[in-house]
């Protein structure tokens, strides 16, 4: 898969990523690559509403792992630091999940081998204060 698209707002960007996560045949593991603002939580706000699920999204760093209903785990690997790591807190199961869920990822790279061979990766740039370029793919970059 090769998606590319540019969004002009907050809301645009809560929207297609809403439109985007509705059209994933579940489960599905996504990585998020962007620099700080760049859009993270807020793609990841839009694919909570394609799933379904209501509660606000927040964060992960402090956490690791947001869990919103079983349709959305939410991950941010900033504070891990190898795959044994993510072992021992029983994190790579969610990887390996069959239940259909979204399993969403923030800085995944510290943790070489925890993603599965169809992960999508979506990479976020921000090319002004309001728009952002967004590039999906199944072939990390
Ligand atoms: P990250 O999680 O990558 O650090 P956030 O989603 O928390 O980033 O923050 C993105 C910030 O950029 C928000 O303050 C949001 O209002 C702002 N923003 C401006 N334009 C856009 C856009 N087109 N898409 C997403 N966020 C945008
Ligand atoms: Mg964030």
């Amino acid at each position: 898969m090769k998606l590319e698209f540019i969004t002009n707002s907050e809301e645009e960007t809560i929207m297609r990523a809403k439109e985007f996560a509705m059209q994933l045949s579940l489960p599905t593991v996504l990585s998020l690559d962007g620099d700080l603002g760049a859009g993270k939580t807020t793609f990841t706000k839009g694919l909570g509403l394609g799933v379904g699920v209501q509660d606000m999204i927040t964060s992960p760093t402090f956490t690791i792992l947001n869990d919103y209903d079983g349709k959305l785990y939410h991950f941010d690997m900033y504070r891990l630091s190898s795959l044994v790591e993510a072992q021992e807190l029983g994190f790579h199961e969610y990887f390996e999940t069959k239940k259909p869920c979204l399993v969403v990822c923030e800085w995944a790279s510290n943790v070489p081998g925890i993603l599965p061979k169809n992960t999508l990766y979506v990479y976020i740039k921000k090319l002004s204060e309001t728009q952002r370029h967004f590039f999906i793919t199944s072939e990390e970059l």
